[in-house]
């Protein structure tokens, strides 16, 4: 009898044992999901701003993110064109052109008969605006995002929320799924808007942010945010080699941007400042809050792009002060973000990856007055002369449709009716464009559709090239060289300048570490899916950067 007890209470005990030990098993499977993925794109922002400006960078800002999270220092684009749609939508589909369709930020619609603009969508309506400029929607990127794939995952349940100036650089981010996107409008009114595709008005808190006036407040007085002499890490502020803004004449601190809006589209000027970002910010802020982000433990997903440092790079250039004093501000207001995570979200609790959606040339006549090879390519004249090249040689008037992004449209029917051979066409095209100076190579679509390149600038054409969409002949400029005034800068090769962009991870989920192995674009989206347990975006080519998920 006694004997008997004593085993009843040592299975009980056992079993006790047993569920305690379980207990934080299960805990942690519950919680393993971060509440919120925030994924941040810095428009046009070089690796090397990472680390040219680190030692002036503060604890809290770039440096909590590296010091604490993963960095892949060795990440790049692996496609051509690198612009913004294109870098959009590849970091959040996890492809490339070749599939998502995003084939540049406008590009020569073949079936259109005409030029399209990446996010442009005729049958929605703008939200927020008296203007037409938010007639927008991710209709013509054909696959799906990690956060489309999470929203699937959750029933609708976790949500998708788009923010940043730029309407490309938050529709095409959040997906065709998003609860919301939106974008800044400047001009006369200063509102963040959206359009009739996500919904049919907009939700109090955004009404509220317009209201409030806060943007306007933005039109102030920039001056270096440090002593300018402290800037060890970039040119001298006066110089050869940078536009400035309509209606001053030295492109100097300070700028008195409430007296310089008039002639520099009123609100929209500050798009053009580091202030831009800081106002991508607050909006982020009054985001999370508004839509309840990261609050219970269904995953919800925000993207955020800041579109400033592309407006100010392409302005003053890669090695300005301008350039330099914008990222010291995006780090303070990365700073204050994070802060404000930590603090409605939980520390912790989510999880951020950093990254951009392209680089950029340093400003060619900079280089080239430090003997380094580069310039210009005036298309103007070029495309003239192939067209002219394609009526001498066919004797036929209107053989190519359209020259843009470096490539060459052929019209189909003109080649039919006059019983040409496309492929013989492109050839000769090809041969003809490779003779003029500073195009160094031609790829036909015969090529790039008849095999597989894997290595070099070759394969990053090829994972541009969609087959659909792209046009027949595409040629590639010397390295260095830009079609762009001789004052600051662009991108869009498949150059390392173009490629070479950060890739930070940090948060939930996110082991500490750096890497210098070569990663590629793409492979964002699946690792955001694999940390969630979700399924990879539909056409996505990447793969999952499992050295740094913890297990
Ligand atoms: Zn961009
Ligand atoms: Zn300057
Ligand atoms: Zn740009």
């Amino acid at each position: 009898m006694f004997i008997k007890k004593l085993n009843l209470m040592r299975r009980y005990l056992l079993a006790v044992i047993l569920l305690l030990s379980l207990a934080p098993l299960k805990a942690q499977i519950v919680n393993e999901k971060p509440k919120l993925i925030v994924g941040i794109v810095v428009d046009q922002m070089r690796y090397d701003y990472l680390t040219r400006f680190w030692d002036q960078f503060g604890e809290e800002g770039f440096k909590r993110l590296v010091n604490n999270g993963f960095n892949f220092k060795n990440n790049h684009f692996n496609y051509v064109p690198t612009y913004t749609g294109p870098g959009h939508a590849s970091v959040f589909t996890g492809t490339t052109p070749e599939y998502h369709g995003i084939i540049g930020n406008n590009w020569f619609d073949k079936f259109e008969g005409k030029t399209v603009y990446c996010a442009a969508d005729e049958s929605v309506q703008a939200l927020g605006t008296k203007s037409e400029a938010g007639k927008m929607s991710p209709h013509r990127m054909k696959s799906t995002t990690f956060g489309d794939e999470n929203r699937l995952h959750t029933q609708m349940k976790g949500k998708t929320i788009g923010v940043a100036l730029k309407d490309r650089g938050a529709i095409l981010p959040a997906g065709h799924t998003a609860n919301a996107a939106y974008w800044f409008h400047g001009r006369d009114e200063a509102k963040w808007i959206t359009s009739t595709y996500y919904m049919d008005e907009l939700p109090e808190w955004v009404k509220d942010f317009n209201n409030s006036g806060k943007a306007k407040t933005y039109l102030k007085t920039w001056n270096t945010l440090k002593d300018i002499n402290s800037y060890k890490e970039s040119g001298v502020d006066e110089n050869n080699f940078e536009f400035g803004y309509q209606g001053k004449k030295t492109a100097t601190f300070p700028y008195d941007l409430k007296n310089l809006a008039s002639e520099n589209g009123e609100y929209e000027l500050i798009k053009a400042t580091p202030f831009g970002n800081d106002l991508t910010a607050e909006f982020a802020k009054a985001a999370v809050k508004g839509e309840s982000l990261g609050q219970d433990e269904i995953t919800d997903v925000l993207t955020l792009s800041f579109s400033s440092t592309d407006y100010v790079g392409h302005n003053f250039g890669v090695n300005s002060k301008e350039i330099q004093d914008t990222y010291l501000r995006l780090d303070l207001a990365l700073a204050d973000f994070l802060k404000y995570l930590d603090q409605t979200v939980g520390e912790g609790e989510y999880t951020i990856f950093l990254t951009a959606d392209h680089g950029g040339v340093d400003v060619p006549s900079y280089l080239g007055s430090q003997k380094i090879p580069s310039g210009y390519f005036d298309d103007v004249t070029g495309n003239k002369r192939i067209e002219e090249f394609a009526r001498e040689e066919f004797k036929v008037d209107s053989l190519i449709q359209n020259i843009s992004n470096t490539q060459v449209f052929l019209d189909y029917e003109v080649l039919t009716e006059e019983g040409l051979e496309a492929d013989e066409v492109q050839e000769k095209i090809a041969h003809y464009l490779l003779q003029q100076k500073n195009i160094s190579r031609v790829y036909t679509r015969e090529q790039l559709q008849s095999g597989s390149f894997t290595k070099g600038i070759s394969s990053l054409i090829q994972n541009g090239f969609n087959q659909e969409r792209s046009g027949d002949v595409v040629f590639v400029l010397d390295p260095g060289y830009i079609i762009y005034p001789e004052k600051g800068t662009t991108h869009g090769s498949g150059f390392i300048y173009d490629t070479h962009v950060p890739l930070i991870f940090f948060g939930k989920g996110i082991k500490h570490g750096s890497s210098l192995e070569r990663t590629v674009i793409p492979n964002i989206a699946p690792t955001m899916s694999a940390l969630l347990g979700n399924s990879f975006p539909d056409a996505s080519t990447g793969k999952p950067l499992s050295i740094m998920l913890e297990d």
